[in-house]
């Protein structure tokens, strides 16, 4: 790994960086890229330059065509105040599937590790401390020579930017299904992590928005009565003593905080089940008194109840049975490093 021409190590903290408690998600960004190339054979050894003087060519398959996929994974202080990324191999593999997705060249677990530690390492003064918040990376691989043929292209970039941010605030948000827009079909890339799903999806967002709602549920595509994600985040919902997500069918992204959360809460003893689950079915149990909790879990915002799903003509209310907290509370023990359950999660 080259230092860069100052020989920086750390990254100095701007004059007005603010208190953890104010970072906003991806507002303020570190200033350097740790990148790596990929010259159609092989990937060459890592460089750190500054962000700002990242080249972005214009005929590029990466802007072109969205041969684009990425990452997003967390770092956190412990309590000691060392900083540990969480199950950082595990994005590796869910970015390795998404590249293999899109016919690009797959970076091994060892290159990606390597990079996220180095941009830990350089902004290290970004990560706030212990329970306070965490340093997002965004590792994103693309097609990055200029052509505008559509075809494979030669030379690919992996780079990791990072942004500090806050510990993510409990909340609760309203849902609105989208029956028209959908976001993946079977077969298409909505297992992948890659810019063209979201790009589907910001529409119906928009729409959901305008409606007055946080967020959208989307459904399957062919009937639309399917549960999918919430939003840009995987979706659980509690009937009766079960705890119910949708199955990684192609179309769902498989979430990291998704399976932690599985593992967490099965080790518990607590039944969770991957099956598909409609908002008829969600309508039946709120009928027979057996609708409990839901929330959507993600990297970003860790995990977010769920007040309500509505569409026209319907709305479903979820109550709060305390489920939400506990899942909450588990997560955050696990990803800071407060618990010592699943050691081997942090690097
Ligand atoms: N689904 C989508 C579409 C997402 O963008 C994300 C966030 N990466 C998730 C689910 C949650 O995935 P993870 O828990 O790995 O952040």
């Amino acid at each position: 790994m080259q230092t860069p021409p100052s020989g920086l190590l750390e990254a100095p903290l701007p004059a007005d960086y603010p208190q953890p408690e104010a970072l906003v998600f991806g507002q303020i960004l570190g200033p350097y890229l740790v990148h790596a190339h990929h010259d159609g054979e092989h990937w060459h050894t890592p460089q750190l330059s500054p962000r700002a003087e990242a080249p972005l060519p214009m005929a590029s398959g990466g802007l072109q065509y969205g041969f684009s996929v990425f990452e997003g994974l967390k770092a956190y202080r412990d309590p000691q105040q060392q900083i540990q990324l969480f199950r950082p191999r595990d994005h590796a593999r869910r970015l390795a599937n998404s590249a293999q997705r899109l016919a690009m060249p797959v970076p091994d677990e060892e290159l990606f590790l390597q990079l996220c530690q180095r941009a830990v390492q350089v902004h290290a003064r970004y990560v706030p401390p212990h329970g306070r918040g965490a340093l997002y990376l965004r590792p994103t691989l693309f097609a990055e020579e200029e052509g505008l043929g559509f075809r494979v292209a030669r030379r690919h970039g992996l780079s990791v930017a990072v942004t500090p941010c806050c510990d993510p605030p409990q909340k609760t948000i309203r849902l609105w299904a989208e029956t028209e827009l959908v976001r993946a079909a079977p077969g298409g890339m909505g297992e992948a992590k890659t810019g063209g799903n979201y790009a589907a999806g910001i529409l119906g967002l928009q729409r959901a928005r305008a409606r007055g709602y946080d967020d959208v549920v989307w459904l399957d595509a062919r009937q639309h009565r399917q549960l999918g994600e919430a939003g840009t985040m995987n979706i659980f919902v509690q009937i009766g003593h079960e705890l119910i997500t949708p199955p990684l069918d192609g179309t769902i992204l498989p979430g990291i905080t998704r399976d932690s959360l599985i593992r967490l809460l099965r080790a518990e003893g607590m039944s969770v089940l991957e099956h598909d689950l409609s908002l008829d079915e969600l309508v039946a149990a709120q009928m027979a008194g057996q609708l409990g909790t839901a929330f959507g879990v993600g990297t970003a915002a860790r995990l977010v109840q769920i007040s309500e799903i509505a569409e026209a003509g319907r709305s479903i209310g979820f109550s709060d049975t305390g489920l939400a907290a506990r899942a909450y509370t588990a997560l955050k023990q696990v990803q800071e490093g407060s618990s010592h359950a699943l050691r081997e999660w942090r690097v």
